[in-house]
């Protein structure tokens, strides 16, 4: 991957199946009018992934896209899979066989979700209205290669007529501090607030977790750092999603907490995500980007799918792997200033708004620019 030196880039653009296409387009739409009024250069280089790569090439993920993944600054990626692959092998499944290895070959260990309620989405969270009104913005920073779910030995045994399992948790010193250090650069572009979450009064993990971390803050004195308990962190989640702006968790913890706010905004179609890798220059980092929902099937192919997600998530590639917090924050108020003209997707629409397509919405979305 280029160590970034000037404003031109490469990306390595993978759409893959379903409405990843449909959405892809509308991003890169964004991108086009974005990245002329930011003067930044970015070449793309469109690549098989996924069903689509099956069909085409004969696996999920060919050479020629891992290379070109390599090349490049960031990867925008759609999404992959789909009842027409569900009957592979699993380890030849679009998911399985595309997206875990790319996770892997980069090493791309903090992943970013952020959890955002627009004010004028709040009907769609599932929270009483009193709890979400004026909307929320949290981003949940999860360690995603260590921790339980990685950790040896695993294994389950049989002894003495029954069977126990074995899975080890297990983290360095190092692997803590990295993903601090995600978490309070993330905070010092957005609220200046950290919420560590561990379980310190129960594991060793969570008390080396919350040593690292405090240590950490101290090349941050611009960034407020509390801790809390993970089971305490899933209640105030709920109870008051606005008191928190970064969160950051171990892999396990960060993984039940993000799927807690994606479901607490109400709206999937709007969620995008990122999975960073060690820093290339500066605060920029190589990194994956993409909504986090998967194909949706049920209403690929019909021009109807919201595409704000994948919009969002070419926003955080700006910010996070290219350094333009400028044209990324210009993406993000250009989606608020659509959704507050009262343009909606079937996903999100409500009596009063009004209902448009994929390609209107990104076409509103880049207007707005
Ligand atoms: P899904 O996220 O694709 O769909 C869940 C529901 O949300 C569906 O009703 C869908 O129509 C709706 N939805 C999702 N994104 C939307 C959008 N942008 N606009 C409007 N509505 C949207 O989840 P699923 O049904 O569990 O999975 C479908 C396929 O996607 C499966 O093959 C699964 O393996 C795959 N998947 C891929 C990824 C990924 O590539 N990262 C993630 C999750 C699921």
């Amino acid at each position: 991957m280029p160590a970034a030196m000037s404003d031109k880039f490469q990306v390595a653009v993978l759409a893959g199946d379903g409405i990843g296409p449909e959405v892809m387009a509308e991003a890169l739409r964004v991108l086009g009018v974005v990245t002329q009024k930011f003067s930044i250069s970015i070449q793309y280089a469109a690549c098989h992934v996924g069903g689509a790569a099956i069909d085409a090439d004969g696996k999920a993920l060919p050479e020629a896209t891992l290379k070109a993944c390599e090349a490049a600054d960031a990867i925008l990626f759609g999404s992959v899979g789909g009842p027409k692959w569900e009957s592979l092998p699993a380890n030849e499944q679009p998911e399985r066989a595309a997206l875990l290895p790319l996770r892997k070959h980069f090493s791309l260990f903090a992943n970013l979700r952020p959890g955002v309620c627009l004010p004028e989405l709040v009907h769609a969270s599932p929270l009483h209205p009193k709890i979400v009104e004026g909307g929320f913005d949290v981003l949940c920073v999860r360690e995603l290669t260590g921790g339980l779910y990685f950790g040896e030995p695993k294994y389950t045994k049989q002894e003495g007529g029954e069977s126990f399992a074995v899975d080890t948790m297990i983290y360095w010193e190092s692997e803590i501090r990295r993903i601090a250090r995600v978490a309070f650069e993330a905070a010092r572009t957005r609220g200046k607030k950290v919420t560590s979450i561990d379980k310190a009064n129960v594991l060793q993990n969570g008390l080396l977790w919350r040593r690292i971390v405090t240590e950490t803050a101290a090349d941050f004195p611009d960034v407020v750092l509390n801790h809390l308990y993970v089971d305490n962190a899933a209640m105030q989640l709920v109870r008051n999603p606005k008191q928190f702006d970064v969160i950051v968790a171990e892999n396990m913890f960060g993984d039940i907490l993000s799927d807690e706010l994606a479901m607490i905004t109400g709206s999937l179609g709007m969620l995008p995500s990122a999975s960073l890798g060690e820093a290339t220059g500066g605060a920029r980092r190589f990194g994956m980007y993409e909504p986090s929902g998967g194909t949706a099937p049920d209403i690929a192919g019909q021009g109807i799918a919201n595409p704000i997600a994948q919009i969002l998530s070419a926003a955080m590639m700006l910010r996070y792997s290219l350094g333009r917090e400028d044209a990324a924050g210009a993406i993000e108020a250009a989606v608020r200033k659509v959704i507050a003209s009262g343009l909606r997707t079937g996903d999100i629409w409500t009596e009063g708004t009004t209902k448009v397509g994929t390609a209107a919405m990104g076409e509103a979305i880049a207007k707005a620019i």
